[in-house]
């Protein structure tokens, strides 16, 4: 602990397939978080490249690190962690992991038993679960005595009424966990407290959040809380992404399978990787590249895109009977007007009036004042909530 009004830290982690996120909070004495710390631990080549930035984006280390094994270089981690504290006590590590299943819908601090069920979870998301887990496993066994807390990104989903989380599928299937739970969940949540403050009146109402990054998806929230969702059982499903596919017919998949010979291996990989914006353009997964290059089929792949989110929105519309507001967020909502625009154009017909000048200038408010509905730009933050919820859960 310092002695300068701080009370303590929290460290989020988010784990990756390739890649381990982190963020330092520091927190006040009245609770009040702000984050000192950003950085991405990424493998790089044979060894790691390790980046850590200020609360401004201020670049204060860009290493390359040789360990090879996961557990030496978490370990090499937490140290500079450690150093980066700066003597102030950590209160606990909050954890993104991407999928609860039906029976984990809060965030949760870790015991041996909870890493047990989690373990058995990780068959519903197999290139996901193991990856989060890793870390968790391997902080409990060399530093006991730090409490950790487990956030699932399915958690925010748990408001969806069953006829949204149900497949048409024989009901025994639904018994033994096939059916949708919706992705995003941190974002969602962080994006639906952020309106609560800056606009409560479109907050109560009926709002599309849309998390348009790497990964892609939309909520239908009504009074802030998650009715539907694009993504479904995995987070394959719903609009285009960077390598990702969205929905696709199942009926194409058993093609590919009996017809064109993918083993499921393939298939996966095809679905997961080689899909989305990068498989419809051949060119990128990249929305900035895309939108710079000339090429037709970099426009074409950006077309489908467009097109897809503009016919999820107006199925979540239909689920919320109208709407009120529609917030972009992630990495293309933030910082793409040119998609803005488009989607906006194409939902006119749901009262929504772009703010040209407002969304070319990046304006938190993009819709004009005589629109019937408010669009707005809200830069997510997953970390903030993982950290609120390291704070807010009660010491077990
Ligand atoms: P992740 O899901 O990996 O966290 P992000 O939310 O960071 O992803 O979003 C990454 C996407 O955002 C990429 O497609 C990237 O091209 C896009 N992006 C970032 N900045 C811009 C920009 N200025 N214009 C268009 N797209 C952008």
């Amino acid at each position: 602990m310092s002695g300068q009004g701080e009370s303590g830290a929290i460290l989020t982690l988010n784990a990756g397939s390739s890649s381990i996120k982190l963020a330092i909070f520091d927190v006040a004495e009245d609770g009040a978080l702000k984050a000192r710390r950003r950085g991405e631990l990424r493998e790089d080549g044979a060894g790691q490249r390790f980046r850590l930035k200020d609360a401004q984006g201020g670049l204060l280390a860009d290493e390359a690190w040789a360990e090879t094994r996961f557990e030496a270089s978490l370990d090499h981690l937490l140290a500079r962690i450690d150093a980066e504290l700066a003597g102030r006590h950590l209160a606990g590590i909050g954890h993104r992991v991407v999928h609860g299943g039906a029976g984990h819908r809060m965030p949760e601090e870790v015991t041996p038993e909870l890493l047990e069920l989690l373990g058995d979870l990780a068959e519903l998301a197999p290139l996901h679960v193991p990856h989060n887990l890793a870390p968790i496993r391997e902080i409990a066994r060399t530093r006991p005595g730090i409490r950790q807390v487990v956030c699932f990104d399915t958690a925010f989903h748990r408001t969806m009424p069953a006829v949204a989380t149900r497949f048409a599928l024989p009901r025994e299937f639904e018994r033994r966990g096939i059916r949708r739970y919706g992705f995003h969940g941190l974002s969602y949540e962080y994006v639906s407290r952020r309106l609560a403050m800056l606009s409560p009146r479109v907050h109560g109402g009926r709002v599309i959040a849309a998390h348009l990054g790497n990964g892609a998806s939309m909520c239908a929230l009504k009074g802030g809380e998650s009715l539907d969702t694009t993504m479904g059982f995995t987070a394959l499903d719903g609009l285009v992404m960077g390598t990702r596919c969205g929905a696709l017919d199942p009926g194409a998949l058993l093609h590919l399978m009996r017809w064109e010979g993918l083993s499921i291996d393939d298939t996966e990989r095809l679905l997961y990787t080689r899909a989305g914006l990068l498989g419809l353009s051949g060119i990128s997964n990249d929305m900035r590249v895309l939108l710079e290059s000339a090429e037709p089929v970099a426009a074409e792949a950006v077309d489908v895109f467009v097109h897809r989110i503009v016919r999820e929105a107006g199925a979540l519309a239909s689920v919320l009977g109208g709407l009120d507001g529609f917030v972009f967020t992630a990495g293309i909502g933030e910082n793409a007007p040119e998609i803005r625009e488009r989607v906006c154009e194409r939902l006119g017909w749901l009262g929504v009036r772009l703010d040209r000048a407002a969304n070319a200038d990046g304006a938190p408010v993009i819709s004009t004042p005589d629109s019937g509905v408010e669009v707005r730009v809200i830069a997510t933050d997953e970390e903030a909530m993982i950290a609120e919820h390291v704070r807010d859960l009660p010491i077990a």
